[in-house]
């Protein structure tokens, strides 16, 4: 890999040096559950509702059994609870169906998963079960993309063009450190660039410069 992405994963690192999954989990199927949750949602308030919800959900054949009204009314604060419920619930029959109620371990079953696509895979994998991944959200895609560590349309050329751009053993912290990046500097709307330490290697502040 190139000394420029060596040099800009060390300032990601210096920059963030609590990077890490923010949802509390403390299983394979409470991450999967907070994940889903977690669309459109902050992962302080998911971690709000979950310490509730597991308190009655412990497995996916709780979640399951768990009446939908009930369900509605523990994860309301989340947002899209309609959804979400059925999401959910709909998730966890299809563990219990194809893999008897064990969350799988990588992309390929965690993807037969119904409501789960590429992204909640990724982080399922990485964050569960320490495998090599780059979760591609917001975040992900619009640092990046910004920076011009790849420059791409859609998160999954995002991610494989990642994948391409740094060693495997630097993926799942890439997607850490590039979540904390886009939310507490890099914000859509106004980047901090004045606190930000790529400025050197920027691109879109290189760009936004140049305009001035
Ligand atoms: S310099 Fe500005 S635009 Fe570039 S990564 Fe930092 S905050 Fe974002």
């Amino acid at each position: 890999m190139n000394q420029k992405n060596i040099e800009i994963y060390k300032i990601l690192d210096e920059m963030h040096p609590n990077a890490g999954c923010e949802l509390v989990h403390y299983n394979p199927f409470e991450l999967i559950v907070a994940v889903i949750l977690s669309a459109q949602c902050t992962d302080k308030r998911v971690n709000i509702v979950t310490e509730e919800l597991f308190k009655e959900i412990k497995t996916p054949e709780d979640l399951v059994k768990i009446d939908r009204a009930r369900l509605e009314e523990i994860i309301h604060p989340c947002g899209f609870y309609h959804n979400k419920a059925e999401n959910l619930q709909k998730m966890a029959k299809s563990v219990i169906d194809l893999f008897n109620g064990q969350i799988p371990d990588n992309r390929e079953d965690l993807m037969k998963l119904a409501g789960v696509g590429r992204k909640t895979a990724n982080v399922v994998m990485a964050e569960a079960y320490g495998k090599n991944a780059i979760a591609v959200d917001t975040h992900v895609f619009r640092v990046s993309n910004r920076i011009g560590l790849v420059n791409e349309d859609t998160p999954e050329a995002t991610e494989l063009a990642l994948m391409k751009a740094f060693d495997e053993n630097m993926w799942s912290h890439l997607h850490h450190l590039l979540i904390f990046q886009g939310r507490y500097i890099c914000d859509a709307r106004k980047p901090k660039c004045d606190q930000c330490g790529l400025k050197k290697y920027c691109k879109y502040y290189k760009n936004n410069e140049k305009l001035k």
